[in-house]
C-alpha cells in the first residue's frame, strides 16, 4: 500500500462543495466534488448526537490551534478520494461552516459561523489538515481501516463488520435497519436496546437470523442483492413478541428475544392470560429480577430461579436462628425441625448459624411472604432437599 502525507489541504478546500444530507444524517461530498466523505463502509455521522458536544469540541480545537488529528483518504483515482478515517471530524467542520450548528463564544452566546468575526472565520478556514492519502487494494485498505479505527470513538463491532463485509447486502441492511427515519424504529426500540445509527437494530437482526454467528452470516450473504430473508426473520421475531406480550414493559428492552423466539415460538399462548400473569408478577414485591418474568411466563411459570425471589435478610435469619435454637436447647432436640423428625444421629444436634439456611415455610410460588413469620432455619442438607422438591 502506498501512502503520501499531505500538509497543504486547508479546511476551506475540504469544505468546498460540502453537502450534508439531513435525511440520512451523512456528510456526503467535499473538496470540490473530488472527496466522498461517507463511502458505504463508513458509519453514520454520530458527532451531532449527545447534544453535539463532540462536533463543538472539533470547532473549539480549531480555534485554539489544537490539532484535530490525522485524517486518512483512500485514493481511488486522480479525481476521486474517499475518507477512510476522519469522516466525523470533516462532517463536523463542514456542518459548522454551513451554519448547521453554533458554538458558544467567550460570553456564552451562541455563535454560528456566518456571524463570526472575519479573523476567526479565517482561522478556521485556513487551518491545514494532516492528511494521509493511501492507495491500495480493497483488502489492504479494509485491514488498515480496522487498525486505525481502534483509536478515536471506537467502532462498535457491527460497524467494523459493516466495513469488512461492505457490499450490496450491507448497504440494503443499513437502509432498512440503520436509518433513523424508519417509522418502525419506535416499535423495535421496545425490545431492542441502542440506536439505529450505532447499528443496534442491524446487529440484532443479523444476530437473530444467524443464531449468533453474525460474522459468518455476513460473509455468506455479502453479495446478496436483497435482504428478504433477514427482514422476514427479524419481523417474525418482533411480531411474535408483540402478539404474545400485548403490554410493553421497559424490562422487555434488551432481552435475548432471538433465543426466546427459537425456544418458545411453537408453543401456543393466550395473550390475555399471559398479560394477567405478567401483571401479577409485576405487582409482587418479592421478585427482584423483573427481566426474568417474561421467560418465566413463556416457560410455563415453573423456573422461579429466573425471578430471583427475594431471600431473607441477615437480621431476620439471625433472629429466627436464636429463638429456634433456644427452644430446641430447652427441649434437648435439634434446632433443625426436619432433623428432629428424622431417624438419624442428628435428632438432637444443635447446628451453628453458618450450618443453616433460611427457608420459606410456605413457598413463594404458593403465596408465602419473605417475612419473619414465614421463615424457618433448616440445616443446609434439609434446606437443599426441600428446595429441590
Ligand atoms: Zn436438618
Amino acid at each position: 500500500m502506498k501512502t503520501i502525507l499531505k500538509i497543504d489541504i486547508s479546511i476551506k478546500d475540504i469544505c468546498e462543495g460540502f453537502v450534508y444530507n439531513e435525511l440520512e444524517g451523512k456528510g456526503l461530498f467535499g473538496l470540490s466534488g473530488k472527496l466522498t466523505i461517507q463511502p458505504e463502509y463508513q458509519r453514520n455521522y454520530i458527532y451531532a448526537s449527545d447534544g453535539g458536544k463532540k462536533e463543538v469540541a472539533v470547532i473549539e480545537s480549531l480555534l485554539k490551534n489544537y490539532p484535530i488529528g490525522l485524517i486518512y483518504f483512500n485514493k481511488i483515482s486522480e479525481n476521486n478520494l474517499e475518507v477512510l478515517d476522519g469522516q466525523q471530524r470533516i462532517t463536523s467542520v463542514g456542518r459548522f461552516v454551513t451554519n448547521k450548528f453554533a458554538i458558544k463564544d467567550e460570553n456564552g452566546m451562541e455563535q454560528y459561523f456566518g456571524g463570526m468575526a472575519k479573523d476567526k472565520k479565517d482561522k478556521i478556514l485556513e487551518t491545514k489538515l494532516l492528511i494521509y492519502e493511501c492507495e491500495g487494494t480493497e483488502s489492504q485498505i479494509k485491514e488498515w481501516f480496522k487498525t486505525i479505527n481502534i483509536a478515536g470513538v471506537p467502532l462498535v463491532p457491527q460497524e467494523l463488520l459493516n466495513a469488512i463485509y461492505s457490499g450490496p447486502f450491507v448497504t440494503l441492511g443499513k437502509e432498512e435497519f440503520s436509518n433513523s427515519q424508519n417509522a418502525n424504529i419506535q416499535k423495535w426500540s421496545a425490545y431492542i436496546k441502542g440506536s439505529a445509527n450505532r447499528q443496534a437494530f442491524f446487529e440484532r437482526a443479523l444476530d437473530w437470523a444467524s443464531k449468533g454467528d453474525i460474522d459468518n452470516y455476513m460473509s455468506i450473504h455479502r453479495s446478496d442483492k436483497n435482504i428478504n430473508e433477514l427482514k422476514k426473520y427479524f419481523n417474525s421475531v418482533i411480531d411474535w413478541i408483540s402478539s404474545v406480550f400485548t403490554d410493553v414493559e421497559s424490562e422487555m428492552c434488551g432481552l435475548e428475544w432471538g433465543r426466546l423466539y427459537e425456544q418458545y415460538h411453537k408453543k401456543a399462548y393466550d395473550p390475555k392470560k399471559v398479560s394477567a400473569g405478567v401483571r401479577k408478577l409485576y405487582g409482587d414485591p418479592y421478585i427482584k429480577n423483573r427481566k426474568g418474568i417474561f421467560e418465566y411466563v413463556l416457560g410455563g411459570s415453573v423456573d422461579t430461579k429466573l425471578l430471583e425471589v427475594r431471600v431473607f435478610d441477615e437480621a431476620i435469619k439471625k433472629s429466627i436462628y436464636s429463638t429456634q435454637t433456644a427452644k430446641a436447647e430447652a427441649k434437648g432436640e435439634s434446632n433443625c425441625p426436619f432433623c428432629v423428625i428424622g431417624h438419624d444421629t442428628n435428632k438432637s444436634k444443635i447446628w451453628k448459624f453458618s450450618e443453616m439456611d433460611a427457608d420459606h415455610v410456605t413457598a413463594w410460588s404458593k403465596g408465602g411472604a419473605t417475612a419473619a413469620k414465614n421463615c424457618q432455619m433448616l440445616c443446609i442438607t434439609h434446606n437443599r432437599a426441600k428446595g429441590n422438591r
